[in-house]
């Protein structure tokens, strides 16, 4: 088909050419004294983006999941109590990997569509008085469902119940593109992967870890071996790595930092709610609901929900097949009842519009009854009326 294809998934998502030139090179001697000049200043800007100064951070040749994993296993012990709140396929799958990785995962359900229940948790950590769960792992941005949570809320009530556990935020889909304050919001791990905010293909699994989880990595007895931060502590502190780096990643990594800090990291949070609002705009124009309850509305995706007689999947293919459009598909509980719409990364209000167009158009080829160009109208109206 001609022209290209239009990927509006939420991750991966659009690489801009300059980092994909950036991506493009001869490989090089990773243990030569330059390797470092280029290393360093990754780790040291990747702090203004986790927006950390007493925080350090890492950079594994892997992606989210394998983040997860890094937290969990470099500072608790086999069979400690970690704490979460499952609403969407990601909280789900981390819990999971709590389970299958040996640790007592407490599990509390949330309906999918809202996020982290701030009272529910302090009442429960109020409860644990002998101080028996030994970290909150918390899904920022739970791309399944497009629900943002309140970690900053997070971190009050784990102050107001006095509870010393460490704090871990999943923000694979909200680094870089979300409002993120790692050392303002007491976070003690924070997790994230190169192919959502930071505009780059998979492959990257960007992480920062506060001096109160870094104490433990000497101590955990939890066996690992790939990914021991230990390994990378030893390593970095001279500007090389444990092994072989995924040298695209990392020039890659170069350029999309320089572009994200040159736009200012508060002006790539305002664009990510603007794209966002102008796509809730379409949707309530289209007269579908989202599955975010008010409140929870995330700013990188969106998930829409379709009428009982309907299913996602045929929107989905359509717009692939017929236009040549990638949208997100409902995952687990919301297979055939959602699809979703990502804006986050390399996106502006112009390429949002080609997303919310083609949407319409998939719409209406499988008979939603929809007024042609309600969508479009809606956003184009709150896209003129905000732009700068
Ligand atoms: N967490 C969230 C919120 C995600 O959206 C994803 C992937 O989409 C992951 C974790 C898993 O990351 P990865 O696929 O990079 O391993």
């Amino acid at each position: 088909m001609a022209g290209r294809n239009h990927l509006y998934i939420p991750g991966p998502t659009n690489v801009p050419n300059e980092v994909l030139n950036a991506m493009h090179v001869t490989m090089e001697d990773h243990r030569s004294p330059a390797f470092p000049k280029l290393l360093k200043p990754l780790l040291e800007d990747l702090k203004k983006i986790f927006k950390t100064e007493t925080g350090q951070c890492f950079i594994f040749p892997a992606t989210g999941t394998a983040g997860w994993e890094v937290a969990l296993t470099n500072t608790l012990n086999p069979g400690d109590k970690v704490l979460i709140y499952r609403f969407g396929q990601f909280s789900h799958l981390w819990a999971e990997m709590g389970k299958r990785l040996g640790f007592d995962v407490e599990i509390h359900q949330v309906a999918w569509g809202k996020g982290i229940p701030l009272d529910h948790l302090e009442a429960r950590l109020k409860e644990d008085g002998t101080h028996t769960i030994k970290a909150v792992l918390a899904t920022h941005n739970e791309t399944a469902t497009g629900v943002t949570s309140d970690i900053a809320g997070v971190r009050k009530a784990m102050n107001a119940a006095s509870h010393p556990a460490l704090l871990f935020v999943d923000g694979v889909s909200s680094i870089a593109s979300l409002d993120f304050r790692m050392d303002e919001w007491g976070v003690d791990g924070a997790i994230s992967g190169s192919q959502k905010g930071f505009m780059m293909p998979a492959g990257g699994a960007f992480l920062a870890f506060s001096q109160k989880a870094l104490a433990l990595v000497d101590t955990c007895t939890y066996p690992r071996c790939f990914l021991d931060l230990k390994d990378q502590m030893n390593n970095n502190k001279d500007g090389y790595t444990p092994y072989t780096p995924a040298l695209p990643i990392l020039y890659g990594l170069r350029k999309a930092l320089d572009l994200l800090l040159e736009e200012g990291m508060e002006n790539v949070y305002a664009r990510h709610f603007r794209l966002a609002e102008g796509t809730r705009k379409a949707v309530a124009a289209w007269g579908l609901k989202l599955c975010a309850q008010p409140g929870f509305e995330s700013n990188t995706v969106t998930a829409v929900m379709v009428p009982e007689d309907k299913d996602a999947r045929t929107v989905i293919a359509t717009a692939f097949s017929k236009y040549n459009m990638s949208l997100g598909g409902g995952l687990s509980e919301l297979l055939g009842k959602a699809f979703r719409i990502g804006h986050v990364g390399d996106m502006n209000d112009v390429s949002m519009l080609g997303a919310i167009a083609g949407v319409e158009m998939a719409l209406l080829d499988n008979g939603f009854d929809i007024k042609p160009g309600s969508g479009v109208a809606a956003a184009i109206e709150y896209y003129r009326s905000t732009a700068q």
